[in-house]
């Protein structure tokens, strides 16, 4: 391809399509409207967001590995694992910042604005902010204004909403995750290097905002403070609070929402990228940013779109329609009890918590483990007898 890119948003999407144009050559305009901002995320990298791809290698960012993995039931039931492979906690400023800066040393153009609308330009191509390019990039997340013109923001009811703070201190490296009573999402601390992301994820369902917030101060109450080491503080009043919304796409949007037109394309959350169960949306948002701009680099965008639906969107479609079964059903609760007496049934939590087991291979993996987390239930249940 000749011409220029104008990309739209410089978070991991944006920075990730920007960085692989340039490195081919193209002209890159780069918007970024806040590139010095703590987005407000959980920061958490699995294999998934690692695994095969070069980029990982080049970049210069300081993350906690966290090996250990506390889960709540509703109940308050707790189990405690022990990952084999560890997931990378994130500053964002420090990832997103790191990706921009491969992106701009490649050749990228950083232009620290906000792009109110994409506008046609009469002799085809965009005008941006009164710049002009051949082919227009989305990658400005939840509100991208590619998506809005081309009407296909996501609405409301298909947003998921997080509340949350980020509390300065050093902490011990464990992930705790909570779940409630009747809530789709669930309520996460994680460390990071100098400071903590704690929040709370909606991903679904009807639930009031005020009700997350004080489900999440119930979560530092009950779960929190005793791991906190003695001499560091944590008090909510020095944290700074967040509220922020991803999109949380159903099956059938994920089918049939346009991905690309002529001289547009849309990645990560403005492509609706996002696993429902866990949230996460950092893999896919660097997968589609390298599709992107392999598509852009062969001037045929219909193979962004082909290659999504080989590469992420099966997956995508399949956590969107497990999602309820797994939040709403006697299901979490039970998995959750027999997780605490099954070996079996750990191991496929923790490789399903680090990347290494996808939703695709999961049911093939539950039939062939079946048997052996119905020896361990009875294993346990005899002890209990006898
Ligand atoms: C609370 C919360 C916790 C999360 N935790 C995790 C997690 O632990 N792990 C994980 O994998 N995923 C997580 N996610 C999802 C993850 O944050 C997103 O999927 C990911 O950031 C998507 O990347 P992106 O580049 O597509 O969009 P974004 O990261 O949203 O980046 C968009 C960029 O575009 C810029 N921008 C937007 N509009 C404009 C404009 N008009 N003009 C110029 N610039 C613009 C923004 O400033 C921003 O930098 C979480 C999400 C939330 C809300």
């Amino acid at each position: 391809m000749t011409g220029k890119v104008a990309i739209i948003g410089g978070g991991p999407s944006g920075a990730v399509c920007g960085l692989h144009l340039a490195r081919a050559g193209i002209d890159v305009l780069l918007f970024e409207r806040n590139p010095r901002r703590e987005k407000p995320c959980g920061g958490g990298l699995t294999l998934r967001a690692t695994k095969g791809s070069s980029i990982w290698r080049e970049l210069q960012i300081d993350g906690s590995k966290v090996y250990r993995l506390r889960l709540i039931s509703p109940s308050r039931r707790q189990i405690d694992l022990e990952l084999e492979a560890p997931i990378r906690i994130v500053s964002r400023r420090h990832l997103d910042g790191a990706l921009r800066r491969l992106a701009i040393s490649a050749g990228a153009t950083p232009i620290e604005e906000t792009v109110r609308k994409p506008v046609p330009a009469s002799k085809g191509g965009w005008r941006i902010n009164g710049y002009h390019a051949d082919i227009v990039v989305g990658a400005g997340g939840v509100n991208d204004p590619v998506a809005r013109y081309h009407g296909l923001s996501f609405p409301r009811e298909r947003r998921g909403r997080a509340v949350g703070y980020f509390v300065r201190g050093t902490f011990p490296r464990r992930i705790v995750c909570r779940f409630f009573p009747g809530l789709c999402g669930y309520a996460w601390w994680f460390p990071r290097p100098d400071h903590a992301s704690l929040g709370i994820e909606l991903l679904g369902g009807k639930f009031k905002l005020e009700r997350a917030w004080s489900l999440l101060k119930q979560f530092v109450r009950q779960d929190l403070h005793h791991l906190i080491p003695p001499g560091e503080k944590f008090d909510l009043k020095d944290a700074r609070p967040y509220a922020w919304a991803e999109p949380l796409p159903d099956p059938k949007t994920l089918e049939t929402r346009p991905l690309n037109g002529r001289d547009w394309l849309v990645v990560g959350d403005a492509a609706g990228l996002v696993d429902t169960i866990t949230g996460e949306g950092i893999p896919y948002a660097l997968i589609s940013g390298e599709l992107a701009a392999k598509a852009i680099q062969a001037g045929r965008l219909v193979e962004y779109t082909n290659a999504l639906q080989n590469e992420i969107l099966p997956e995508l479609k399949l956590a969107a329609r497990l999602a309820p079964m797994f939040y709403f059903s006697p299901l979490l609760r039970s998995s959750l009890f027999v997780l605490a007496k099954s070996r079996t049934l750990q191991a496929v939590t923790k490789d399903m918590a680090t990347g290494h087991q996808n939703y695709r291979g999961f049911k093939m993996r539950m039939l062939r483990d079946t048997p052996s987390i119905v020896k361990d239930l009875g294993r346990y249940l005899t002890g209990r007898i006898l």
